[in-house]
This record gives structure tokens, sequence and C-alpha cells, in this order.
């Protein structure tokens, strides 16, 4: 199956876009979960503003569909502020970023998502931006070229990444507050299924909202996304309603299993196991076995295999674990204690 295809990518699709900007919350108050990212940013925020001062620039990181954005946008509606969203491969040259930077009002918030892709050059005029509001700008060529500093209006840079770790540590080391956002448990994903249910006028029970949440793999996106393809199936197939039963069909038939897995995952799993002797196994090698690439599998896939206990990261690579045989019906043959004992 192709990436894009995939129902549980994280990634925005095209099917997402018509109501993803509907349902993206507007208020802290309205964002749920992410508790420790919320109560620090609420103070950050509240402190901000009674200094009337922009808010320190911010870091955001974690997996695909986690509410970087959405969280951007909060912050930028709490401190009464306009947003200007840019992404790093779309800012090519120096002079881009100090076109958007020069645009800016005080206190403006500035979106760069996917910052780690920044190119080197146009990283390093975000340096003094960052740190002095202000740009140094070269005025003529050869040995009569001259810098000049431009003062900017001081305003809050919002960095959203898949992969801290790829950012440089002088521009990490640049963001006063740095937020992990963390995959959503069940109850939060099902609080996200109501909301969205409710906006978008779908009768759905309890059980078939927390039946959607607990298939949707942490990530608000992939919930938003099934309850849309459930609510589809109910229309079709039944009054329009959602219920358990019909929720439990409907993701039965799109291929997505009882904990959020789909076929994708179980080849990477089952190729750990029957290739690899169930690891390890580095990514590259991983990732050139069952055709997919390294960055999907490490931002898409893995995050939330991780979190299942199904997949172990160690020094030598992936690791498949116990639990995850036995998802998939597979006799363990690693290092079970009994086994052990018998040698
Ligand atoms: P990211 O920028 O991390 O890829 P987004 O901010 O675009 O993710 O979020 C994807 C969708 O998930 C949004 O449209 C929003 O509807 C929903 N969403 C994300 N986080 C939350 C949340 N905490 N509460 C409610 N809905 C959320």
């Amino acid at each position: 199956m192709d990436f894009e295809e995939r129902l549980i990518t994280s990634e925005l699709t095209e099917v997402d876009k018509d109501t993803e900007s509907g349902l993206r919350p507007r208020s802290l108050e309205e964002y749920v979960g992410q508790e420790k990212a919320r109560e620090n940013l609420s103070v950050y925020i509240e402190a901000a503003r009674m200094r009337k001062e922009a808010l320190d620039h911010v870091l955001l990181y974690g997996p695909p569909g986690l509410g970087k954005t959405t969280l951007a946008g909060i912050i930028s509606n709490e401190l009464g502020v306009n947003m200007r969203i840019t992404s790093g491969p779309a800012i090519e040259k120096p002079g881009d970023l100090a076109a958007i930077l020069t645009n800016l009002s005080e206190h403006d918030v500035l979106f760069i998502d996917e910052i780690h892709r920044l190119s080197k050059s146009v990283e390093e005029v975000l340096y003094p931006a960052m740190e002095d509001y202000a740009i140094d700008i070269i005025i003529g060529k050869g040995p009569s070229a001259r810098s000049i500093r431009l003062d900017l209006p001081s305003f809050t840079l919002i960095g959203a990444t898949t992969k801290a770790g790829r950012l440089t540590s002088p521009l990490r080391d640049r963001f006063g507050v740095q937020l992990k956002l963390e995959l959503y448990n069940t109850e939060e994903l099902k609080k996200i299924v109501m909301r969205s249910a409710d906006i978008l006028k779908i009768k759905i029970s309890e059980d078939g909202a927390r039946e959607i949440a607990s298939r949707s793999r942490g990530t608000p996106r992939i919930a938003n996304r099934l309850l849309k393809r459930v609510r589809d199936f109910a229309q079709v197939k039944g009054n329009g309603d959602i219920t358990e039963d019909i929720a439990d069909i409907a993701l039965g038939r799109l291929e997505i299993d009882k904990i959020g897995l789909d076929a994708v995952d179980k080849r990477m799993i089952t190729t750990i196991i029957d290739v690899f002797n169930g690891g390890p196994v580095g990514l590259d090698t991983l990732a050139a076995t069952i055709s997919e690439d390294a960055n999907t599998i490490e931002d898409v896939y893995e995050p939330y295999l991780l979190q299942l206990g199904f997949l172990n990261r160690t020094p030598r690579g992936r690791v498949v674990t116990r639990l995850a045989y036995e998802h998939f019906g597979i006799k363990y043959g690693g290092e079970d204690p009994q086994l052990k004992i018998e040698e």
C-alpha cells in the first residue's frame, strides 16, 4: 500500500483539508490533553501579556498530527496577535526569510513548520533575528560591500519539528521554551472524537467514540479522519449514528486492527521477525527491505509501535518484543526465561 493512501497516516492528506480548520481548537481551554505543555504555556502567555512583551521563542516537537500547528494558532490567539505561517523547505533563500521578518508587526508570531529543514544560510539569518530582533543585510558587492543592521519588531518564533535531534544546537538553544508533545491516550482521543463529532453534527455513542479513539494510534489527526470514514459507513450501512458495533465493523473493513495497526505495521513487524530473526536491524536496512522511506518509518510508524512496547530501539538497531509476537500470533523464540533455564 502506498504511504499516501494509508488511512492511518498522520500526515495531512486531501481528505483532511476540508474539515481540518473547522476542527482545530482555538483556545487552550478547548485543547485536549498535553497537560504539561498546556500548563506551562498558559503561564508563559499570561506573563508575556502582563509585561506587554513578545512571548519567548517556542519549539514544539513530536510526531506529526499531534497538534503542533494547532497549538501555535492557539498561542497567537491567546496573545491576541497575528500568526504568519511558513515552513523550513518553503524558505529557500536568506532574502525570503528577511522579507517575512521585516513584514511582521510588533509581538506577531512567526510559525515555521519542519524547522529542521531550514538551509544553513537561512538559519544564519535567524540567529540574530531571534536573539536581537535584527538582521544583517549586505549591500553592494566586492570590496565596497558593507553590512547594515536592520531592526525588526520583537516577535515570537514558533518552530515545529518531528525531529528535535536534527536541529543544530545554536538554533535549538535560541528557543527559550521547548515543549515535547506526547501521543494521546484513549480517554483524551475519545474527548477529541466526541468534540469533532459535535462540530460535524455526527451522532456518536461514548462507546463508539472510544472504539475509534483506541484505534487511532495516539494521534488526533488520525482520530478525526477515522471518525469521518466511520460516519460514511454508518450512513450507508446503518441509520447514520455511530455505535460501538458500527465503528468496529467499519474499522475492520478499513483493515485497521483492534489497536490501530494496519497492513504496513504488520509487514514491518513480521519482516523484522522473519528476515532478521526479531532484530536488531538498522533503520536503513529495514527501510530498504520493506520499501519504505526511513524518515516515514521513524516519524510515523515507530512512535506508536514504541509506545505499545512492540518495538525497542537499541544501539544496534530495532528489536521486536515478545508483545508484538503475541499480538500477531507468532511463536516467540527470543529471550524467553523458560528457554534459558532449559539450556
Ligand atoms: P501537527 O501540526 O502536529 O502535525 P495539527 O496541529 O495539524 O498537528 O493537528 C491535526 C489535527 O488534529 C487538527 O486539525 C486538530 O483538529 C486535531 N487536534 C490536534 N491536537 C488536538 C487537541 N489537543 N485537541 C483537539 N484536537 C486536536
